[in-house]
C-alpha cells in the first residue's frame, strides 16, 4: 500500500486500516507540506497502535527537515500527542526528484510549479504495467517564481507521456485563473491541454476549489469534456470526489 499525501482523507483510511485488526505497515509519499496535504496526519489512527509501521517520504522545505515539519505540526500547543510519543514505528526519509522503488512500485518524482519544493509522482508497478501520475498542485500557466528549468514544460510532458491515469490540479475556472496567477494552481482547461499533449488515457480533475459547489464542479467537468472532444476526444475526463475508486 502506497498512500499519497496526508490530507483529511487519511483519517477515514486510518480508521479502515485499524478496523481489520492486523498490523499496519504503509508508505506515504508527500508532495509538499502545505496544510491541505498533511492536515490529516495527526488523526491517522495507525500512528497510535504499537506494532504498526508508517514510513513517510518527501522533500525538505526551505532547508527544514520533513520530520521537523511534522513534529511542529504536532507541537503540544496545537496537538495533545507529540510526534515522538507515537506508538507506531515512524520513519521519515527525504527524497529528491528522480526514481525510487517503494512498496512494490517504481516511483518517479519531478519538481513542479508550486511554492516550496513540490513534487509530482508517476507510479508504475515494479513488474511493469499501467501507470498513474499524481499532480495535485501545479501551475501550468505563466506566473509565479518557481525553481524549475526553462525546459520544464517539455520535461513534464515527457515525464507524463502515455500515463494511463493523470490526477491533476484543475482548481480554477479560466476566469478565476486570471485573478490567481502565481498562486500555484491550474484551470481545468489547462489540465486537459496537458493531458492531451502527454497522451494520457484519463484525466482526473483534482484539487477542486473549496468555494465551488457540486454544480460548479459538474459544469467544469462538462466544459473539460467538450475541450477533450475538440482536441480529438482521446482523453476520458472525470472529476475526483471523496471515496472515488479507480481500477487501473
Ligand atoms: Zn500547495
Ligand atoms: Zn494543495
Amino acid at each position: 500500500m502506497l498512500i499519497l499525501d496526508g490530507g483529511t482523507g487519511v483519517r477515514a483510511l486510518g480508521r479502515q486500516l485499524a478496523a481489520n485488526g492486523k498490523p499496519v505497515s504503509v508508505d506515504l509519499l508527500v508532495t509538499h507540506t502545505h496544510w491541505d496535504h498533511i492536515q490529516g496526519l495527526p488523526f491517522f489512527l495507525p500512528f497510535f497502535r504499537p506494532g504498526n509501521a508508517v514510513r513517510i517520504w518527501g522533500a525538505r522545505q526551505a532547508g527544514i527537515d520533513l520530520e521537523e515539519i511534522l513534529r511542529n505540526q504536532m507541537s503540544p500547543v496545537v496537538f495533545p500527542v507529540p510526534l515522538d510519543g507515537l506508538a507506531a514505528e515512524l520513519l521519515v526519509t527525504h527524497i529528491e526528484p528522480g526514481e525510487l522503488e517503494l512498496a512494490g512500485f517504481k516511483v518517479e518524482a519531478i519538481r513542479v510549479r508550486h511554492p516550496g519544493v513540490t513534487l509530482a509522482y508517476r507510479i508504475t508497478p515494479s513488474e511493469g504495467g499501467r501507470s498513474f501520475a499524481y499532480v495535485p498542485d501545479n501551475e501550468l500557466g505563466p506566473g509565479g517564481d518557481y525553481d524549475v528549468p526553462g525546459s520544464w514544460r517539455d520535461d513534464f510532458v515527457e515525464f507524463l507521456n502515455g500515463t494511463d491515469v493523470l490526477i491533476h490540479d484543475a482548481m480554477y475556472t479560466s476566469g478565476e485563473l486570471e485573478r490567481h496567477r502565481g498562486w500555484g494552481h491550474s484551470s481545468n482547461l489547462e489540465a486537459i491541454e496537458l493531458a492531451s499533449e502527454a497522451q494520457v488515457q484519463q484525466l482526473v480533475m483534482f484539487h477542486h476549489r473549496p468555494e465551488h459547489d457540486d454544480d460548479q464542479v459538474d459544469a467544469m467537468l462538462e466544459e473539460t469534456r467538450k475541450a477533450a472532444r475538440a482536441r480529438g476526444g482521446g482523453v476520458d475526463v472525470i472529476a475526483a470526489r471523496e471515496g472515488l475508486k479507480i481500477t487501473l
